[in-house]
């Protein structure tokens, strides 16, 4: 069904007028470009409510099973052009708006991107509500509603500071307040035996309201509900102490249960450990589990049914109490038993693992988890007493040991089936931080390679290249993306290579424009556009790419009048506020891009940008316009990666690692069509048992030498000349992430990039089977793989 076959042009401008005047309370020669954006939003919301109803009634009517997807992040990006393209009305908005002479593009890019996480985790789970909506599975998302997503950046004299996010501070239009649901989250006080039972008196409460969005799939035939948390106060406001005259303590309980969803933890695969934190964790996994049970009894009365009509997800270990609070719920709600209870618990629950990082794997102290949830903290040691006992493990199994819980092996005990996120990842799970557990329960860890949404990273983003993919393989690709690979019987068509080096161009030359406006950079858009973005991590070695940024400015001032491939490099991401390293990172590159960008001899040979504050909507921009995507983890490090699949589809190449996802990619395009580099993961493992792998491989190469010394002497921060004395001496002594070990590699790599790109047809060959190869990278194919392989789920349609 296509929402357009029911609606003329001219029934959508008598929509959209009448929002402006009715909701918006403007005529139009008052109207601005916020007031346009509102009413094109209600009116394209408005379109959303039927499918969305209708969704709803035949999950209830075929009693089917539910998806809820658990996560504290969801990093939607804007949402309007999203939901019309996927009720096919882009261009019918596009005309109303034309006849009014107003910019679609304006009223686009006058949208706050929903920033609600930090990067490929919360990006996911934004990618999977899409394509679960596109498949028609039922599902819910369940996230928190912070009034401050993830933090604005800037750049002061290259350094990066954080401004808060304010992206509540207008109307968001596409939410529903709900404030008949809502549901009281305890905290904190005491557990009594009453009668053999356990009674749990909290000391404190605040109130979890409902806040849905809906969430429309590709040609609007089924729109599945994001439901987010906002705290709000059980009490209200103290009238004695205001009327006292003590103003700011009458206010004292809601300012308090405020805080609870009022900014999103900027730490990035690090665990901050902070009792606010394990709050908020309580706070979404609570509301979201007492409203599954409201729903499941809704329709059903025995509680043994559960495993049969509800799947949870839990994305990281973030709602990992989910185990626990199920079995409370169970228990000190609803009268089961002890064993009834965690066995229903236990069928319900499922838990993706991230990362293989120790710093990422959460712990709560026993002393802090018995303190803010005292009856979760009892029945989290009964869990690990039974499943010490069962299983005879080893102590160092244990879900608590050394004082502190253990996230993650409390998501996994409790867990039916636990995934990794990649075929390379869910292995090294295997052999390495969940090595004793496979061994306890064989069978519970099977493998989702992530994906991203074709709908959003490729038709939406770039229409240019989407013209090229219908004009050759036919329509429909965009919800069927292994027909990609049709592409790969024109391999031979000139025309279409042609074609697809065109779209790139076009694609260059608005990133180009923009780049000229907003930041006042002039890019030749005949240029090699290089791009690494991504949160900046030390494993993600944005400094390999630093470095050989260096080399090649070194190289070039040598011998300017060599054949060089122009290039310019691209860096976007976010540091952690409190990662040191990572801000040194940043300012190193700054520091790189000013001198190289000065510099006459180099000219358009070399160019380093860095726009500030990377989000959903920057990366909508970056990558169609991308030639080299840069994939450069230590091998074993990125669990998998999606920012990779994205470049992938829009026919960027790739010079990476066989780390995460990368070792499919390289798989699916052809290992001929993929620039490898780096030690494999089992190499990186025994090169950190040389104890000077970082001298040795320096001292084995002049030219990263060379680039150290410079970096020393201060030639990119002549003002402070010891500015990354300690970044080159940790290079020389530590190394943690074995920069020095693969940079001849790395080197020798791009070396081949750019021989390969100065032949623009090889290229566009080269571009054509990475496109043609990417329709395994599809979310949609991902989301198939959990319905049947963890949810046992049915789409409905
Ligand atoms: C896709 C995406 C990511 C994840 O990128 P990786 O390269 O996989 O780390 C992070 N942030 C944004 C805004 C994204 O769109």
């Amino acid at each position: 069904m296509n929402v357009m076959n029911d609606l003329s042009a001219d029934a959508l401008r008598v929509r959209i007028t009448q929002h402006l005047t009715y909701t918006l309370g403007k005529d139009k020669p008052n109207a601005s470009l916020y007031d346009w954006r509102m009413a094109v939003s209600y009116s394209v919301r408005d379109l959303i409510i039927e499918p969305w109803f209708a969704a709803t009634r035949k999950t209830y009517e075929a009693q089917g099973k539910r998806v809820y997807y658990l996560s504290l992040e969801f990093l939607i990006g804007r949402i309007l052009g999203d939901a019309m393209m996927n009720l096919g009305l882009f261009q019918a908005v596009q005309d109303v708006l034309d006849g009014e002479g107003i910019s679609l593009a304006d009223v686009i890019e006058d949208e706050p991107d929903a920033a609600l996480g930090n990067g490929g985790l919360g990006r996911l789970a934004a990618c999977f509500l899409e394509s679960m909506s596109t498949l028609a599975c039922p599902a819910y998302g369940y996230g928190i509603r912070y009034e401050h997503g993830l933090f604005r950046q800037a750049f002061e004299s290259g350094r990066q500071v954080e401004h808060p996010e304010d992206w509540l501070n207008q109307p968001h239009p596409w939410e529903f307040e709900r404030p008949e649901a809502r549901y009281t989250v305890p905290f904190k006080g005491h557990v009594s035996v009453v009668d053999g039972k356990s009674v749990w008196h909290p000391s404190e409460t605040v109130f979890a309201r409902a806040y849905d969005m809906p969430v429309v799939g590709w040609q609007g035939k089924w729109a599945n509900t994001l439901r987010l948390w906002g705290a709000h106060p059980t009490e209200l406001f103290d009238l004695e102490q205001f009327n006292s005259g003590d103003h700011t303590a009458a206010a004292a309980p809601e300012a308090l249960a405020r805080t609870l969803s009022r900014v999103l933890y900027p730490e990035d695969t690090t665990d901050s450990g902070k009792e606010l934190r394990l709050k908020q964790e309580y706070f979404l996994t609570s509301a979201a589990l007492q409203d599954i049970l409201r729903r499941f009894l809704s329709e059903y009365d025995d509680f043994a049914l559960l495993p049969d009509k509800v799947a949870i997800q839990m994305n990281d270990t973030h709602p990992a109490l989910a185990g626990p609070e199920l079995i409370r719920l169970l228990m000190d709600d609803h009268g089961l038993p002890w064993d009834a209870a965690k066995r229903i618990a236990e069928g319900c629950l499922n838990y993706t693992n991230h990362t293989l990082l120790p710093e990422a794997l959460e712990t709560w102290s026993t002393w802090l988890m018995g303190r803010v949830l005292p009856r979760h903290m009892q029945i989290i040691e009964r869990v690990d007493k039974e499943h010490r006992a069962a299983t005879k493990c080893a102590a160092e199994l244990a879900i608590v040991k050394h004082d502190q819980v253990h996230m993650g092996t409390l998501a996994f005990v409790m867990a039916s089936h636990v995934n990794g996120v990649s075929a390379l990842h869910s292995d090294l799970m295997k052999e390495t931080v969940f090595k004793g557990l496979n061994g306890l329960y064989p069978a519970r860890i099977v493998n989702q390679t992530n994906g991203v949404t074709p709908r959003r990273w490729l038709r939406l983003s770039n229409p240019a290249l989407s013209k090229v993919l219908t004009d050759t393989i036919g329509a429909g690709w965009e919800s069927d993306l292994a027909r990609l690979s049709d592409l790969g019987a024109h391999e031979d068509d000139r025309a279409l290579r042609d074609a697809i080096g065109a779209a790139k161009r076009h694609n260059k030359v608005a990133l180009s424009n923009w780049a000229s406006d907003k930041l006042g950079v002039s890019l030749n858009p005949d240029a090699m556009f290089d791009v690494q973005i991504k949160r900046i991590h030390e494993y993600k070695r944005q400094l390999l790419n630093v470095f050989e940024t260096i080399a090649r400015w070194s190289a070039i001032r040598a011998d300017p009048k060599a054949n060089w491939t122009p290039r310019v490099k691209i860096f976007g991401g976010k540091a952690a506020p409190g990662y040191f390293v990572a801000k040194e990172i940043i300012h190193l590159i700054n520091d790189v891009a000013k001198t190289v960008n000065n510099d006459p001899v180099v000219g358009d040979l070399l160019k380093v940008v860095y726009p500030a504050n990377y989000n959903v909507s920057m990366a909508e921009r970056l990558i169609p316009a991308t030639d080299l995507s840069e994939q450069i983890s230590t091998a074993g490090k990125e669990a998998s990666g999606t920012g990779n699949m994205k470049f992938t589809m829009n026919g960027a190449l790739t010079i990476g690692t066989l780390d995460g996802a990368n070792v499919e990619i390289r798989e699916h395009v052809g290992a001929e069509n993929f620039f490898l580099f780096g030690m494999t993961a089992s190499e990186v493992r025994a090169r950190y048992l040389i104890a000077d792998h970082a001298r040795e491989a320096i001292l084995a190469s002049q030219t990263l030498q060379d680039i150290l010394q410079m970096i020393v002497e201060g030639r990119f921060s002549p003002e402070e000349t010891d500015r990354y004395n300690g970044l080159v001496d940790a290079t020389w002594n530590h190394d943690p992430f074995l920069v020095a070990s693969d940079f001849d590699s790395y080197l020798a790599a791009q070396a081949k990039v750019d021989d390969a790109f100065a032949d623009t047809d090889h290229w566009n060959t080269l571009a054509l089977r990475n496109i043609a190869g990417s329709g395994y990278f599809s979310s949609d194919r991902t989301i198939k793989g959990y319905m049947d392989e963890i949810w046992d789920t049915k789409s409905l349609l």
